[in-house]
């Protein structure tokens, strides 16, 4: 029987129906609009149509959206001056950073001069530690969709084998710890992992960030699993595709995450997330 498939559209919409309604009663109680800051530095086309989408977003929540789209040519000190500027606004609860950022600007540099108050994404070190530490104030967005993902299947994650492909600071890294402080057995893989297919049949749960068109395929797969699909892959002739060949994983899983339409949606909503908890904690 072919998988059941994880609705991340539909479950990102629930969500942010409900991220809606706690913006309006946030308002009602504390007179606080939740605020988001969305910094986009030049013209990447990826970028421009994730920023858009973010603040469309944000703006059907009912959230407060500052537009920042600079010149590619900005210096580095200009761009930190505008996150000092965002740090120091009381109507902004969230920052986000669009990656990547031109290569004269050091990206480590900008994430980590954001306020961890403020740092919508999760990417500050200070929030990477509180996550790894198992008490996180902010979880970074797209780790933080793919629990949902999970926990939307009904599964229990509790003593089943996991395995994360790929060990971005972004994805891979902080989706395995999320993963084990639900108290999965985690396996992280990379490149230099010998013998992946083994491993990744080995798993209950198989979560593919890879950045390679189609890369899992249906014999990688043990029977029943669930399948969570991070990647965003363009072929030549447009299509977006993920990491994992849909249509032969979907005969082996128990749940399968479709690109598009999984994680990218969800990526969105936990944005809204975010920083509607900012403003919470802002107001308490
Ligand atoms: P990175 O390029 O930072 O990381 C890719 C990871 O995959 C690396 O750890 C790399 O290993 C590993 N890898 C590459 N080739 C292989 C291989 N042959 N076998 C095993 N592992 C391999 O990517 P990101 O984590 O940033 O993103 C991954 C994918 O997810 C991309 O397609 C990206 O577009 C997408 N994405 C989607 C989001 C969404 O909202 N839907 C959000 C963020 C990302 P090594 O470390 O050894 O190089």
């Amino acid at each position: 029987m072919p998988a059941n498939i994880i609705d991340g559209k539909r479950l990102a919409q629930e969500i942010r129906d409900e991220i809606g309604r706690g913006v309006k009663a946030l308002e009602t109680q504390t007179g606080v609009c939740p605020g988001l800051a969305v910094v986009l530095v030049g013209e990447d086309p990826a970028s421009t149509v994730y920023v858009k989408n973010k603040k469309k977003a944000c703006e059907a929540a009912g959230l407060y959206v500052a537009d920042h789209h600079l010149s590619a040519k900005m210096s580095q000190t200009e761009l930190l001056q505008l996150i000092q500027q965002l740090n120091g606004d009381h109507k902004v609860h969230g920052i986000l950073v669009q990656l990547p950022l031109p290569a004269h600007v050091e990206s480590h540099v900008i994430l980590n001069a954001v306020s961890p108050d403020k740092d919508a994404d999760g990417f500050h070190p200070y929030n990477v530690g509180r996550l790894v530490e198992g008490a996180p104030v902010f979880v970074p967005c797209t780790p933080k969709g793919i629990i949902r993902m999970i926990e939307s299947t009904g599964e229990p994650v509790a003593g089943k084998r996991a395995v994360v492909v790929g060990r971005s600071n972004i994805v891979g890294k902080p989706v395995a710890t999320l993963l084990l402080h639900q108290h999965a057995t985690v396996t992280i893989c990379h490149s230099r992992t010998r013998d992946l297919p083994a491993l990744c049949r080995e798993a209950d749960i198989l979560v593919a960030a890879i950045g390679k068109s189609r890369f899992i395929k249906g014999d990688m797969v043990k029977d029943g699993a669930i399948v969570i699909d991070v990647g965003i892959n363009r072929l030549d002739d447009g299509r977006l595709v993920g990491d994992v060949d849909f249509d032969q994983v979907r005969e082996r899983a128990g749940w399968i995450s479709p690109v598009p339409g999984g994680v990218g949606p969800m990526t969105i909503a936990m944005l809204l997330a975010n920083t509607l908890e900012g403003a919470r904690r802002t107001a308490r």
